[in-house]
């Protein structure tokens, strides 16, 4: 069963179980043509800035107040996860922000 699935622009999606979402590899990536078990040669680094507890909080209350004014200051924080793809296992290295970096989970299908 593959575990990834063509992403625009000639790319590839997997699924993160360790981020819970969908991460995007770029075309130009090498890839051993394994849709079931891949590897990719280089680790595939992925940013993007998420809530923190009191910013969720925040986001949540104003959403909740049902109110059309502009957002108030809702904290968020830099994630990253940086995952070595070898023969359908995720490596995670250590500069990971979650709790699963210097971690291997293996490879699921996109839920
Ligand atoms: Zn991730």
């Amino acid at each position: 069963m593959s575990v990834l699935r063509p992403g625009y622009d000639d790319g590839y999606n997997f699924w993160c179980p360790a981020c819970v979402r969908i991460h995007r590899i770029r075309a130009d990536r090498a890839f051993d043509g394994q849709w079931s078990a891949p590897s990719f040669e280089k680790p595939i680094r992925t940013a993007w800035r998420d809530f923190t507890d009191a910013g969720r909080a925040a986001y949540t209350t104003w959403m909740g107040a049902g109110t059309s004014d502009l957002s108030p200051y809702c904290e968020t924080r830099a994630e990253v996860c940086v995952v070595l793809i070898r023969a359908g296992w995720l490596e995670y290295l250590p500069e990971s922000t979650h709790e699963f970096a210097g971690k291997t989970l293996p490879m699921e299908p996109i839920p």
